[in-house]
């Protein structure tokens, strides 16, 4: 029985590829060394597979940055911007991600990958655009290095739909380029013919709704592709879910394999189709997206029902998408209480679990190691930090009141300005100040038990001493204590709350170097200890001004972690929330209070399935009140979410009814503001009124008239003057003057 995985995490046990990018990126070390650590990592990732007891190795899937800027790069679709830089290979590759500062040459886009957290590089297609594939495009190399190596070898390579689904277009129509891309992926299927036992083409793109010309030219492609002679055998890969639309195209491309992600398909569906005599299934049963064990009896069960259909011969076994989305190895956790490690499984233990589930398939399997495998995810369901009576009697509690605040907006708007006072355009931040050397050395040095307790929240105080100084003198109208206390918005929380685990390094890629170490919610959440508000009181004890202070919201939490699989999401929401709520009472006292609790994720947490999206949208707003309506009216609550695409949400964002809601608009020059005044959202907002992503410093002149374009789609009294986002990436010497301008430029629209 073949067995195989959809790709393996490129970042290294230890994140020696950040590390080697970083360095390289620096000058520190050369191209040759960066390509010695590149050429390691692959055949690491090789070997663990081959060793976890995979047929098949998955080769082309490693990236120095991203996987889709890496088929751009093999397509010769390098946009006339970079190519007039005159810069070649490795340092052109960079470029076209990170952007040429030399001669002002911005990057270009990155998109969150599907539902993911992981971020792609945006292929741009213009009229000058010419396809050309490279002499030699990585995934023959890595393919060839891994056949080299002596292992049986299937290539992984994003599908040509999907590929053009992805991309933006200038000044022509991205689709005019389908005939030409196609023919260079004939091309290159005919160079790895001989090579790759198959050719894995990943096409994500059929989760989501298609247009009919893009089902016309799957359909053309597939066809195309299929008939060329010279080629190895081909599998259409699908993963995130196969939308009912696009079965028909999916089970009649006419390729030799067939992949399905069955994590987020349902077996019975597959079962209910047509699959074309011939046509062998990669079913992937192994979870790539979370990071507990499977239990192998169930997905033994689930198997032999489609063997009982195809039998056994037409069958693969794998995992429902790629690994990157989960963290490498177990093998560095040292710090995890030994239930909860014993009922974990990353990218390697996953390799592991799906050789395990052919063995069992094919009767050969070792019952000690099945039966303790299964003995550890019992564990974990059933140890009493799973289930804690107090928190779920509150829950199936819950009163409809407990979701709305006592008055409506604009009587609370006027109970608030009573006790705050604050000026037309009110100036403030959203939470972070810079996070600088120093903060980061004491923390480490606090967690290696180096310093103590005492010592660390001494220099905590210290630096939120200096952080509201900073404010005053700037002139800020509503100050924040700075978050200096906080690794990560997500991390500090979770550390703090029982319910959740933090690993020591269960990094996963975000985008590029980018890594990002998402907690793990294995059992019942609820607030045992204060979470911030020590930090908060104390910065109020030490100004007149008001103190915002800040929390991350449950759907923030939630998204950002990993989440236990044995209660519903928007329970589990609603106990994060609950946390928070007894947090805002802690933080509340008499008069001007103002609690932000920013929810960056709820957008992206939209489900890929529309007819999901409603569902999700209604617990999660559910939750976001649950946690912010506990206060009484003079407390005002903001929220924050980044940037995020409101118009499909509007109505949504809405029903949050936060006081004050700040997003991110500089760069979008307000328009993002148009959606707002259309719906006519009746609360109050901050748009960012400058790029926090930047270096540079804002001048107060621009900032002007970028609150004067807001005013012209919000009304002044609504309007609340920010930053796009928290300053924790920039330097003090940054910070200070581009606050100062931006109060300048509201005091001086105060006067108009
Ligand atoms: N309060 C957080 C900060 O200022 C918000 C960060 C975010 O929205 N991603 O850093
Ligand atoms: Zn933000």
């Amino acid at each position: 029985m073949e067995t195989h995985v959809i790709g393996f995490p490129r970042i290294g046990p230890n994140r020696e590829l950040k590390k080697a990018l970083e360095s390289y990126w620096k000058g520190q070390t050369t191209e040759h060394q960066l390509k010695e650590i590149k050429n390691k990592l692959i055949s690491e990732n090789h070997k663990t597979q081959a060793e976890a007891g995979l047929s098949l190795i998955t080769a082309g899937d490693f990236s120095l940055y991203d996987h889709i800027l890496d088929m751009a790069f093999n397509l010769g679709l390098i946009p006339e911007r970079f190519q007039k830089t005159g810069l070649q290979d490795t340092e052109l590759y960079f470029a076209l991600a990170r952007g040429y500062k030399r001669e002002n040459t911005p990057a270009q886009a990155m998109l969150k990958w599907f539902d993911t957290n992981y971020h792609y590089i945006v292929p741009e297609f213009e009229k000058k655009s010419v396809i050309k594939l490279k002499e030699k495009t990585h995934i023959e190399e890595q393919t060839e290095l891994a056949k080299s190596n002596g292992y049986r070898v299937k290539a992984a390579i994003p599908g040509p739909i999907t590929f053009i689904s992805l991309s933006t277009e200038t000044d022509i129509c991205k689709w005019d380029f389908a005939d030409d891309i196609i023919e260079a992926y004939q091309e290159l299927l005919s160079r790895l013919a001989g090579k790759a036992e198959l050719v894995q083409l990943e096409e994500p793109i059929l989760a989501t709704e298609l247009t009919r010309q893009q089902k016309n030219i799957f359909q053309k492609a597939y066809d195309i592709l299929t008939k060329a002679e010279n080629r190895p055998p081909i599998m259409l890969t699908s993963y995130f879910g196969l939308r009912e639309e696009n079965t028909e195209i999916f089970f009649s491309s006419e390729t030799e394999y067939l992949h399905i992600d069955l994590c987020r398909t349902d077996y019975r569906r597959l079962l209910s189709k047509n699959i074309p005599d011939n046509t062998k299934l990669s079913v992937g049963i192994i979870d790539g997206r979370n990071i507990w064990k499977t239990d192998l009896n169930q997905a033994l069960g689930i198997i032999q029902k489609i063997e009982n259909k195809l039998g056994r011969n037409r069958l693969l076994l794998s995992s429902s998408c790629s690994l990157i989305h989960v963290p490498v190895s177990l093998r560095t956790e040292h710090l995890l209480e030994t239930y909860l490690k014993n009922s974990l499984s990353f990218a390697e233990e996953k390799c592991r679990e799906i050789s395990l589930l052919a063995s069992m398939l094919e009767g050969k399997e070792d019952k000690n190691i099945i039966k303790e495998h299964q003995s550890h995810i019992k564990e974990r369901l059933q140890h009493p930090a799973s289930r804690i009576e107090s928190v779920r009697k509150r829950i199936k509690e819950l009163t409809e009141d407990m979701f709305s605040r006592t008055k409506p907006f604009e009587e609370r708007k006027k109970i608030q300005q009573e006790y705050l006072n604050l000026p037309l355009y009110p100036t403030t931040t959203i939470g972070s100040f810079p996070q600088t050397k120093e903060i980061r050395k004491q923390r480490q040095l606090y967690k290696k038990g180096e310093i103590s307790k005492q010592e660390y929240i001494q220099f905590i105080k210290q630096q939120i001493n200096r952080i509201i100084k900073e404010q005053e003198q700037i002139g800020l109208d509503v100050l924040v204590h700075g978050e200096p206390e906080r690794n990560d918005m997500v991390e500090y929380f979770a550390e703090l709350l029982p319910g959740y685990c933090t690993t020591q390094n269960g990094w996963v890629q975000s985008y590029g170097s980018r890594c990002v170490k998402p907690p793990i919610i294995h059992g019942d959440i609820y607030r045992s200890r204060s979470l911030s508000g020590e930090w908060i009181k104390y910065a109020q004890s030490l100004t007149k001004k008001p103190v915002k202070a800040m929390l991350t919201g449950p759907v923030t939490m939630l998204k950002w972690s990993f989440v236990r699989d044995d209660l519903s999401m928007e329970e589990v929401a609603y106990q994060i929330a609950l946390a928070l709520r007894d947090e805002t009472k802690e933080i509340e006292k008499e008069g001007s209070t103002i609690i932000q609790i920013d929810e960056p994720a709820i957008r992206e947490g939209l489900p890929l399935e529309k007819a999901e999206r409603e569902k999700y949208l209604k617990w999660a707003i559910k939750a976001f009140r649950l946690a912010s309506s506990g206060v009484k009216d003079s407390t005002q609550i903001h929220t924050h979410m980044c940037y995020s695409d409101f118009a499909e949400i509007i109505n949504w964002i809405a029903e949050m009814d936060a006081d004050v809601i700040s997003i991110e608009a500089s760069r979008s020059k307000m328009e993002l503001l148009k959606t707002f005044e259309e719906y006519q959202y009746p609360n109050d907002i901050g748009p960012g009124v400058y790029d926090v992503h930047s270096p540079r410093i804002p001048t107060t002149e621009e900032i002007k008239k970028l609150i004067e374009r807001a005013a012209k789609y919000i009304k002044k009294e609504k309007l609340w003057i920010n930053p796009d986002c928290g300053l924790k990436t920039r330097d003090w010497a940054e910070v200070i003057p581009a606050l100062k301008n931006m109060v300048t430029a509201a005091q001086e629209m105060r006067k108009q």
